[in-house]
Order: C-alpha cells, then sequence, then structure tokens
C-alpha cells in the first residue's frame, strides 16, 4: 500500500523542485536549448545509457509549442537517441525555422543517409557523431567507421550540389582507446573536404579512467597533441586549452544561457535541482548522525544557493556542448569561438544584449568588454 505521507512529500518536492527552475524565480537568458527529442535510436553503443526502447508516444508537436514560448536562439535537435528517426522531423524543422528563425543544429549517429538530406535545408549545422574509422567505431558504436565516412562524404556532396549553407562538423569523444588512432582518422576526414571541422572532446567525467585527461600526465599529452593538430587541421577540443593546467572540475556559467528540453517538451535547467538534491541528501545523513549544528549550517548554505545567489558554482558533470560561452564570458578567445560566435551573430535586441551585459558584469566577469556582444546585435 502507498504510504500517503511518502506521496504527499514527493509531490511538494517536485513543486518546490518546479517553482525553483522556473522563470520567475531562476534566471535564464536561453541563448541555447538542447532538445532530446527522441529516445528512439538504431545503435546500441557501449557508453550509453539509454534505455531500450522499440516505439515511444510522443507528441513532438506538443514539444515544439512548448519551445517556441522560449524562442531559444539556437535550438540543438538531439536525442537519447537518433533525431531521424522522428518521421516528422522535416515538418517540425520548417515549422521552427519559419517560427523564430533559431540557428538549428541536428546531431546525427551516422546512418539514415537518405533522412540527414530530407532535413539538410533546415538545418545550420549537422554534427556527426563518430569514434574513429573502420573498426575503432565498431568497437565502441556497433557500427563500421568507414561506413559513417561514406555517409560524411555523401552528406558533403549533398551540401555543395544544393548550395545549402550548412556547416557539417564531426563531433568524437576522445578515449584513451581511440585516441591512438585519431590522427588517421583525422587525415580521412580531412580528405573529405578541409572545411569539415573535427571537434575531439575527451570523454567525461574528466576524471573517469578511460579519458584522455584523467590525469595531469594524460591531459598534458592531449594538449601537445591537441596544439599540434590544430596548426594543421580544422581540429578543436571542447576542452584541453587548460591554461590553468588540468581541472576535473569547472566552474560552469552557461547553465544561464542554456537550458534542456526532454521528449514531453518540459525545460530542465542545471540548476537548481543539482544542489538542490545535493544539500538535502547531506542533510538528511547529517540528522541521521546527529550532527544537528552542521544540519543548520547546511542549510544556510542550502539557502543561500537556492536564493541568495542563485548559481550552481562548481559542476562536478562538466558538458562539453556548450562550454564555448564560459571562455566567451571569461573574455577568453577560444577556438570554439571560431565555429559558434556565428551561431548568435546578429540575433539579439539591444535590450537583450543589454540584459545579457549586465548580467555577465555582476554575476561572471567585472572586465567582460561590452564590445565583444555588438557582433550578436541584429542590425
Ligand atoms: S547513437 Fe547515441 S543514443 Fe544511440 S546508442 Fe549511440 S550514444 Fe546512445
Ligand atoms: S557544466 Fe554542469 S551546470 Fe553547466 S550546463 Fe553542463 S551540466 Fe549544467
Amino acid at each position: 500500500m502507498t504510504n500517503p505521507l511518502k506521496t504527499t512529500r514527493r509531490n511538494l518536492g517536485e513543486k518546490v523542485n518546479d517553482f525553483l527552475t522556473s522563470d520567475m524565480f531562476y534566471t535564464n537568458f536561453y541563448w541555447v536549448a538542447d532538445w532530446i527529442m527522441t529516445g528512439l535510436c538504431n545503435l546500441a553503443c557501449t557508453y550509453c545509457s539509454r534505455e531500450d526502447i522499440k516505439t515511444e508516444n510522443i507528441d513532438y508537436w506538443q514539444s515544439l509549442e512548448r519551445i517556441k514560448k522560449i524562442k531559444p536562439k539556437a535550438l540543438w535537435v538531439t536525442g537519447n537517441g537518433e533525431p531521424t528517426l522522428v518521421s516528422d522531423l522535416p515538418g517540425l524543422l520548417a515549422e521552427a525555422k519559419s517560427s523564430w528563425n533559431p540557428y538549428i543544429t541536428m546531431v546525427n549517429n551516422g546512418t539514415n543517409t537518405r533522412r540527414v538530406f530530407r532535413v539538410l535545408p533546415h538545418l545550420d549545422q549537422l554534427a556527426v557523431s563518430v569514434d574513429g574509422i573502420g573498426n575503432v567505431n565498431v568497437e565502441t558504436r556497433g557500427l563500421d567507421g568507414d561506413k559513417v565516412v561514406q555517409h560524411i562524404r555523401a552528406i558533403h556532396q549533398r551540401i555543395q550540389s544544393d548550395g545549402l549553407p550548412v556547416q557539417l562538423v564531426t563531433n568524437t569523444v576522445v578515449t584513451t582507446e581511440n585516441f591512438k588512432w585519431a590522427n588517421e582518422f583525422i587525415r580521412t576526414v580531412n580528405g573529405i573536404s578541409p572545411d569539415i571541422v573535427m571537434f575531439m572532446s575527451p570523454l567525461l567525467p574528466l576524471d573517469s579512467p578511460m579519458s584522455v585527461v584523467s590525469s595531469e600526465e594524460t591531459h598534458n599529452r592531449f594538449s601537445d597533441w591537441l596544439r599540434d593538430t590544430e596548426n594543421s587541421y580544422n581540429v578543436i577540443s571542447h576542452f584541453g586549452h587548460f591554461e590553468n593546467g588540468f581541472q576535473p572540475e569547472i566552474v560552469c556559467h552557461h547553465q544561464y544561457f542554456r537550458t534542456v528540453i526532454d521528449y514531453h517538451g518540459k525545460l530542465h535547467p542545471c540548476k537548481p535541482q543539482l544542489p538542490w538534491n545535493y544539500h538535502m541528501m547531506n542533510m538528511r545523513q547529517m540528522v541521521k548522525q546527529k550532527r544537528f549544528v552542521d544540519t543548520g549550517k547546511e542549510a544556510a548554505k542550502m539557502f543561500n544557493t537556492l536564493v541568495t545567489n542563485r548559481h550552481n558554482p562548481v559542476c562536478h558533470t562538466p558538458c562539453n556542448c556548450h562550454s564555448y560561452l564560459d571562455w566567451f564570458f571569461r573574455g577568453q578567445d577560444h577556438p570554439m569561438w571560431r565555429v559558434y560566435g556565428n551561431v548568435y551573430k546578429e540575433r539579439f535586441t539591444k535590450k537583450e544584449i543589454d540584459k545579457a551585459y549586465r548580467f555577465i558584469v555582476k554575476r561572471i566577469n567585472p572586465e567582460f568588454p561590452y564590445e565583444k556582444l555588438m557582433p550578436l546585435l541584429k542590425p
């Protein structure tokens, strides 16, 4: 039998959480939204945590209606699965474009070439995930890497022949295993076209044993390789430019500018679920141990994080996807901005720019130069 008290508590917790993550309470500028649109997938990658489902009952159009309300400047169409398996995809993307014209990126797992062709006219960027050529990709993603290379070549030809303004990029999760074959992969993709940008990003979390930046030593090796490779090829890494040395944790600022949208169109900003759960867990432990003074201190800390200074100060799970924003806010020139600066170019009103500027200077970087935001201003 259900414990009625437990049910009430959970519902109350959910309500509190909904309030804390609502627009009323939590600043989010919605520069970018990751739309996790589907759980369907035709691959079974070794590192994937998705549940293996064969069908799903999702009203994608309703999700889109919810996204329209926040009108993110950039829409990252991705999934806990493969977006091209959604049959309405071309229509959904066309509707997003005609409704508020976001910059649209779609992530694709290297399959369904013909379906990708159908959505290309609605995209600004296509990111093909691939871990290496031949067997290297088979090992982790169960798909011959050479077939993915053919897929990339076909898409590149289609973009050229149709004169589409779509940027083609590859996404590679670099581990201690596929790193051995990274140069071969880079030469192969570069052979298709030197214009294809190759994102080579270390496996997360950064301190996982398979990550190429799990220790100071491996991190230095990866950084040296990256510096050399960047000079000759169109290669960029989200992490790896550690001016301050090895950093397994990061201070995330892009949490204020990015949100995740789940299958049902529900928004999931990073903050404040993480500290909320974290502090509650600590407090429960302390109460069990009868450490009541510490419990009070923890409650004060939680109040500070959730109410006074609404900020998730350190993220233990840095995410690759939009870390380029952090470098931008810190006023540092990161190669990522070469690609992503264009995403936000001329998409903001003066009012939006001023609001973001006030926030950046107050909460992130007091030295941030206003002029850096000028390219983002609508003409
Ligand atoms: S393609 Fe993506 S969603 Fe599909 S199994 Fe691989 S990692 Fe998971
Ligand atoms: S780094 Fe952490 S807090 Fe920042 S956006 Fe990613 S998951 Fe969220």
